[in-house]
């Protein structure tokens, strides 16, 4: 604290507040019911990064900046994840990309990088054990999430046993995805509850995550929500070399994988995707928020290794938002 006492009266205010704001919304907008647009919430995060730059002795662990998600509800029982759960650092634009390339390589030698559309959904965390679904989970702060098996045993897409004609299943293994809301069920769950009189969802996203979260699956049952895999934490009984052989397994065990990830070469065919999927935004059923950059190689990413809050083998590319102010405060949200 003698430390935070050299940084100026005015400064230290403005932090405190943008960390509680910051921690508020990020609160509501895990439950489903945003207040503020992701590109406000954006701005006010850079703000903050910008001050604890000039500041770092504001830099504390319990600054938004360092943490991942919310801590969770109390409306489901809480559940450890295997392993921490966590963020993606941003690129907004091709310098901070490249930057990115840049320092990556600058430490070690990559020969190849998976693109992927970063699905605008919610993460979720799936433990199987010999084969068997046993528990599902929301990413709450990283390390600990809500119970969301019932709910997501009504997710067809999600096998409550793996497929094992390919290769027998692991004795343990937890993956990781994104579960969200197709956009034509989103329009058709809208006219629905609009037609029963019930507030609407302000988009996709929040479909799903209160669609997810309902006390009753049954009600998550009538809702035709996807995932799509994107990861593995805990593991035993198996290996892979690479981030995309991990997903032709989880393929194989039945486990849902976009067939529209690419492995490629160079900075410049990542480039190439991000233009691609920057043109062709609403080819895929669901809502992209941009694009996602993994170095591929797993002995590359464990040298690489993490911050408290993402990897740094990794990086999301956000294109910018269609609409730049919802004015999300004046909607009445479904929860
Ligand atoms: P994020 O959305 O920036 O990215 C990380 C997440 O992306 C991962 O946890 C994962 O679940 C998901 N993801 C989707 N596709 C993926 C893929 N192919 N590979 C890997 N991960 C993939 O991070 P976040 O921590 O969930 O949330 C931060 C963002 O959420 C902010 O930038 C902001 O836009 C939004 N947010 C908005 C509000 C608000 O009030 N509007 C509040 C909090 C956060």
């Amino acid at each position: 604290t003698t430390a935070v006492e050299g940084v100026p009266a005015k400064v230290r205010e403005r932090h405190a507040e943008l960390c509680q704001d910051l921690d508020d919304y990020s609160y509501r907008y895990y439950l489903g019911s945003p207040v503020i647009s992701d590109a406000e919430y954006d701005a006010l995060m850079a703000e903050l990064r910008g001050i604890e730059d000039s500041y770092p002795e504001l830099r504390t662990p319990d600054s938004p900046t360092q943490k991942v998600g919310a801590p969770i509800s109390n409306e489901f029982a809480p559940v450890e994840h295997l392993e921490r759960m966590q963020s993606l650092d941003n690129a907004f634009a091709d310098e901070e990309l490249a930057a990115w390339a840049h320092r990556v390589e600058n430490e070690i030698a990559v020969d190849a990088y998976l693109c992927e559309l970063k699905i605008d959904g919610l993460a979720v965390d799936l433990v199987y054990e010999n084969g068997h679904l046993v528990r599902a989970a929301t990413r709450g702060d990283g390390r600990v999430g809500d119970d969301i098996t019932l709910n997501i045993r009504t997710i067809d897409a999600v096998p409550v046993r793996l497929d094992e004609s390919v290769r027998p299943a692991p004795a343990l293994l937890e993956v990781r995805g994104e579960v969200f809301l197709p956009g034509a069920a989103f329009e058709a769950l809208n006219a629905r509850l609009a037609d029963d009189g019930k507030p609407p969802f302000a988009n996709p996203r929040n479909a799903a995550a209160g669609s997810l979260r309902q006390k009753d699956p049954r009600v998550t049952a009538t809702r035709p929500l996807s995932m799509l895999c994107h990861g593995v934490g805990a593991l035993d009984g198996v290996r892979f070399a690479r981030q995309s052989e991990s997903y032709e397994m989880l393929r194989d065990w039945g486990l849902p994988i976009s067939d529209r990830y690419r492995v490629v070469g160079s900075l410049e065919e990542v480039r190439g995707y991000i233009g691609y999927y920057a043109e062709h935004r609403h080819d895929p059923a669901y809502e992209i928020d941009g694009v996602v950059i993994k170095v591929d190689d797993v002995a590359t990413q464990r040298r690489l290794g993490s911050t408290s809050r993402a990897p740094r083998w990794a990086i999301a590319y956000k294109y910018p938002p269609e609409e730049v102010t919802t004015r999300l405060v004046d909607i009445r949200v479904n929860v």
